[in-house]
């Protein structure tokens, strides 16, 4: 009988805090084998984000109306994940969920370093951007330089056309090939999680554990707010319908999709909800919909918001202005590449702290509330795909909106 992979993790997690209390600092033997996965996370991070995005980009098609619809919708996803992330951010700071570690106080100059080693120019950060050889940015990892490289090689794809379609179909296999690869790795984080959590709480003993507590209330407290403020505004404001109507044709999809952990799973039932429930037109949601499933992800990129703040105030890293600052781009962008199945999030989250300079150790430890947290942004994202399909459907179709059979022709 086979135990699926996230009950594998949590029983890792669970061996982790007995073997790490029981033989305490003696436990960092096994450390070796959290660097092996951690190594191997790294290893696959830069063509499975670069082959990721390009495929997202080249997803949206060409075409008059595809563009037209495609830049309404993507604008849209592009705003609330940017919300979703500052709204992470915030309930980051207001929980500050790494704070609860019992930790040692790192000393006055340890904190100096670190932030120094956090500080950066302004001009530089953002000319970075652009690598001078997208190549040496792939190698270096260099997390925006490949992001700008995917971008504009998705959009030089597209305005391409016919001609760039082999390039297209090359990263159309590399992504796929590369998320086989990450399921491969994945496979083995079981281990991964034991060999990095058991000599952190052999080191630190049993008060890591609390923390986690509050990153799952955090981002509990984080969706709901992005749901009823954002969501709730957008239709009421924008699509001029009822948000309880809304959500209350919506509950199965949220449903499973909590219970599911993935967009992807979730899509046929969203569709359907959104179609018969809420009234959308068969044409805006089958363009929307499984657009957003594939790159619209408020609850992930909330999540990852919240989790950069745990881990940065878990180790005792101060992060400058500047790396909040990246923080929002890169977890959007970040949340955008993220496959709509479960625990994606999870490896994308690697990117935000690859960005920013972070420990990448620390995704251990959220890894073992992950499912949890993995349920809520779930939900999250596939409400916020729906609130768009309704903000599409009103400025497509004006008055003849949510209208049965009245409205499966553009009329713009
Ligand atoms: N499981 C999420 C989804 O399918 C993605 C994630 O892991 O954040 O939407």
């Amino acid at each position: 009988m086979r135990i699926p992979l996230i009950t594998q993790i949590f029983i890792a997690f669970v061996l982790a805090i007995i073997f790490g209390a029981i033989f305490g600092p003696d436990i960092a033997v096994v450390e070796p084998l959290g660097d092996l996965f951690l190594r191997l996370i790294q290893f696959v991070i830069a063509p499975l984000v670069l082959a990721s995005l390009i495929v997202g980009v080249t997803s949206l098609g060409s075409g008059k109306q595809m563009l037209r619809l495609g830049g309404k919708t993507v604008a849209f996803f592009l705003v609330t994940t940017f919300i979703a992330v500052s709204i992470g951010l915030a309930m980051g700071y207001t929980f500050n969920p790494g704070e609860h570690a019992d930790i040692a106080e790192p000393t006055p100059e340890e904190v100096e370093e670190e932030t120094a080693a956090h500080d950066e120019d302004v001009v530089d950060t953002i000319l970075n951007i652009v690598p001078e050889n997208p190549f040496a940015g792939l190698a270096q990892t260099e997390m925006l330089q490949i992001i700008f490289f995917a971008l504009a090689l998705g959009v030089g794809i597209l305005l391409v056309g016919e001609r760039a379609e082999p390039v297209k179909n090359f990263f159309d296999g590399l992504a796929e090939v590369m998320f086989k690869i990450t399921g491969g790795i994945m496979k083995v984080a079981p281990i991964g999680v034991f060999g990095i959590l058991a000599p952190v709480v052999g080191e630190h003993g049993l008060s890591v554990l609390l923390p986690l507590l509050m990153v799952i209330i955090a981002v509990a407290v984080g969706c709901l707010i992005h749901i009823l403020l954002v969501y709730g505004s957008a239709v009421k404001l924008l699509g001029r319908i009822s948000p309880w109507k809304f959500l209350k044709g919506m509950s199965p999809a949220f449903l499973f999709g909590f219970t599911s952990a993935s967009s992807a799973a979730t899509l046929p039932l969203s569709m359907k909800n959104v179609q018969e429930n809420v009234g959308v037109s068969n044409k805006t949601s089958s363009f929307v919909l499984p657009l957003g499933a594939t790159i619209n992800m408020d609850g992930t990129a909330l999540y990852n918001g919240v989790a950069v703040l745990f881990i940065a105030q878990f180790y005792g890293i101060e992060l400058a202005f500047l790396e909040i600052v990246t923080v929002m781009l890169i977890a959007t962008l970040a949340a955008i590449g993220t496959a709509g199945v479960p625990g994606a999030g999870l490896i994308m989250l690697t990117i935000t702290l690859t960005a920013i300079g972070l420990p990448l150790e620390g995704i251990a430890l959220v890894a073992a509330v992950d499912r949890t947290l993995d349920m809520l942004r779930t939900a999250t994202n596939i409400l916020g795909d729906s609130t768009c399909a309704v903000w599409i459907e009103r400025s497509e179709h004006k008055e003849k909106a949510f209208q049965p059979h009245a409205t499966d022709e553009i009329s713009s």
